[in-house]
């Protein structure tokens, strides 16, 4: 049996092909709360991801387990995030726009967002290279179009809009902290390609409205639910972090945000889940 507090992962896949009897494993271990299941109409290195419909299937088996976000296609408009809403996603995926982020032809989708109460997490900095040739939208945007301080302007015209900073954007993790340091309704999922040394530095501080950042930040691992060996990565990946607060957050005030980090800070945006 694993020695760790149960976690909510802020950002997640679906498999194609999704195992079941694994799925009913996992919500029945208790070690996980809550999973985001981000959409992502792409291949990756020739695995599946899960369709829309396939998503919604597993949202609807676990409610509450399994947080479903809808891809945003910028091409689409504000229509596109309703027909989201309607079909049942309660977030959004915003990766790879042609133009940045804060592009005001793009204000449109978040006005419906923050209408429909979907909170966005949008991929910022480093992508994998590659990934445009996988996506099934058109366009190479590269990692320009997808700055961390690009969610500030968004952040103050939507403040009722939940923004996430989904990775740390590098190359621009100093964006990170200024965005976090002056906006309320943003947050960030940590996964990916995550710089340790940053969070050391960085979890002590405190926000311009009196949170710390350790109050902020959300544990995500970007993994793959629905097939065993990519489980397997999520948990080490849960267990890593978890002895990472325990150990080196021990001489840190940090060191006794552990809770708040794997599950708490992200139970404001969709209930703590299991
Ligand atoms: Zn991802």
């Amino acid at each position: 049996m694993l020695e760790m507090e149960p976690f909510v992962d802020t950002h997640a896949h679906l498999i194609g092909g999704v195992d079941w009897k694994l799925m009913e494993e996992i919500a029945e271990s208790g070690v996980l709360k809550q999973a985001w299941l981000m959409h992502c109409p792409c291949v990756s290195d020739n695995i599946p991801f899960a369709d829309e419909d396939e998503v919604l299937e597993c949202a609807r088996r676990y409610p509450g387990l399994f947080i479903p976000f809808g891809y945003i296609d910028f091409g689409k408009g504000p229509g596109e995030v309703e027909r989201l809403r309607e079909k049942g996603f309660l977030g959004l995926k915003a990766i790879s726009p042609l133009k940045p982020y804060n592009d005001e032809s793009y204000f449109p989708v978040y006005a419906k967002a923050e209408e429909l109460g979907m909170p966005i997490l949008f991929h910022v900095g480093i992508i994998s290279k590659g990934f445009w040739k996988r996506l099934k939208t058109p366009g190479f945007p590269g990692p320009g179009n997808m700055k961390p301080s690009m969610l500030d302007t968004i952040a103050d015209a939507f403040p009722k809009l939940q923004l996430i900073q989904g990775h740390q954007g590098v190359p621009w993790l100093d964006e990170l902290w200024e965005s976090l340091f002056y906006y309320p309704n943003i947050r960030c999922s940590v996964c990916g390609l995550v710089d340790y040394e940053w969070l050391i530095r960085n979890l002590d501080r405190r926000c311009s409205f009196g949170a710390t950042f350790s109050q902020r930040l959300m544990f995500g691992v970007d993994g793959l639910y629905g097939s065993r060996p990519h489980w397997q990565d999520i948990l080490d990946t849960a267990v890593f972090t978890d002895e990472f607060f325990k150990r080196v957050g021990r001489t840190c005030n940090w060191g006794n945000s552990r809770r708040n980090f794997m599950a708490e800070n992200a139970a404001a945006l969709f209930g703590g889940g299991r």
